[in-house]
């Protein structure tokens, strides 16, 4: 029998992804399933992606780059930083990734040793307490507060010794919270007192919603941020995987050396397509927000008819993370029976560390979110 090295083992696979797999299968079956689990915009990918794709085929961009990213693209990330969150970093502090995910991942693994703790507010996206169990640490959970805000009680009480970082994502995935100044300022005094790492996923920067403003971390805490983001959720490039990371030098450089290890570079023709991406205008957003707000909206109408259900309403992201306590403290069997028996597919809280909560994405047609919430309805009242 082959057995996996010990540090796979105890790692899960992503729920988020397993579940996404099974509704499109299932739906591939031909079983009539919406699947609201997906992270993933449902816009097609622009033609100005699709043009900067081609050319830099037929430009023979062929072999192997720098492991760091291309410089072009790096200049943009520059660009990007500076020109939508007043960031002032230069090229050397900036490494393209397979995708937001892999810049955390070797993130994590640059900055933590064995058994070192790092502060993971909850609700929290499935990836970040196994990527920090695969960089051998150890994941510190610190709970919300019941409107998903940070707590800086709950982060003085959950920090020790061993403690070298924090991981903050807002817009939130699962919950869509944002965070204003004066919270984003507590956490950096208390990083600044404990001398922490705050590895800031920011892969949700533009989807914002009402008068929500982002400010990013980097902004706040320079010193020891380390700003994680990407093309795949403003650009409607999930599949590109094009992602990258900014902070200081030694920290890029040491990520410089995993990545030259791990994957020599990422795919040249997918770095020259997310250009056009890092250099959109701002408004260039708009419609698909105006989209997305619309599909929000239309979930916040419902949940306040709806006496079991509750919500508090996302300022970003696209997710609306639905108390079901009323109904339920088991997320899991909430979201079988709903898509057994009514054929929609969300994904249970559990798996960002809330039981009575599950998540439903709007990254899907207005039609699909319209009937899904008319199937729960009904779903409600039988049980
Ligand atoms: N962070 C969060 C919070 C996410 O939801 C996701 C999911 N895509 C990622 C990072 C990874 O993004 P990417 O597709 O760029 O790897
Ligand atoms: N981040 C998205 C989600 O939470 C995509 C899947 C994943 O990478 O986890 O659904």
């Amino acid at each position: 029998m082959i057995k996996p090295a010990g540090r796979i083992t105890g790692i899960k696979a992503s729920q988020t992804i397993l579940l996404d797999s099974l509704a499109k299968d299932l739906a591939q079956q031909g079983q009539d399933v919406i699947n609201l689990t997906a992270g993933e915009l449902d816009f097609e990918t622009s033609n100005e992606v699709l043009d900067a794709a081609k050319d830099a085929i037929d430009a023979n961009n062929n072999h192997y780059s720098k492991p760091q990213g291309l410089p072009q693209v790096r200049s943009a990330v520059c660009n990007f930083l500076s020109n939508n969150y007043d960031l002032d970093f230069n090229d050397n502090q900036i490494i393209i990734t397979n995708g937001a995910k892999q810049a955390l991942y070797s993130c994590l693994q640059v900055l933590i040793n064995s058994e070192d703790e790092v502060l993971v507010p909850v609700p929290g996206w499935v990836s970040y307490s196994q990527q920090i169990k695969l960089a051998d640490g150890v994941v510190i959970a610190v709970e919300t507060t019941d409107d998903f805000q940070l707590d800086i009680d709950a982060f003085n009480t959950a920090v020790t010794e061993k403690t070298v970082g924090i991981i903050l994502n807002y817009p939130n995935n699962p919950t869509g919270a944002v965070y204003d100044l004066e919270q984003l300022e507590k956490i950096a005094d208390f990083a600044r007192e404990h001398n922490l790492w705050v590895i800031s996923d920011e892969i949700y920067s533009k989807l914002l919603y009402d008068d929500s403003k982002f400010i990013s971390f980097a902004k706040i805490y320079p010193e020891r941020t380390i700003v994680i983001n990407g093309v795949s959720k403003s650009g409607s490039m999930t599949g590109w995987r094009v992602g990258f990371a900014a902070g200081p030098e030694n920290v890029i450089d040491a990520m410089t050396v995993l990545q030259s290890h791990l994957t020599g570079n990422v795919c040249n023709i997918a770095q020259f397509a997310s250009l056009p991406a890092l250099n959109m205008k701002p408004d260039s957003l708009d419609n698909i927000l105006l989209e997305l707000a619309r599909r929000r909206k239309v979930v916040i109408e419902w949940v306040d008819a709806n006496n079991k259900i509750s919500l508090t309403d996302p300022a970003g992201a696209f997710y609306c993370f639905l108390d079901i306590s009323e109904i339920t403290e088991d997320s899991e069997i909430f979201c079988e029976t709903l898509l057994t028996e009514f054929g929609v597919a969300l994904v249970p809280g559990k798996y960002f560390g809330r039981d009575s909560f599950v998540r439903l994405s709007f990254a899907s047609s207005l039609e699909n979110v319209q009937e899904a919430l008319k199937r729960m309805t009904e779903f409600i009242e039988k049980y």
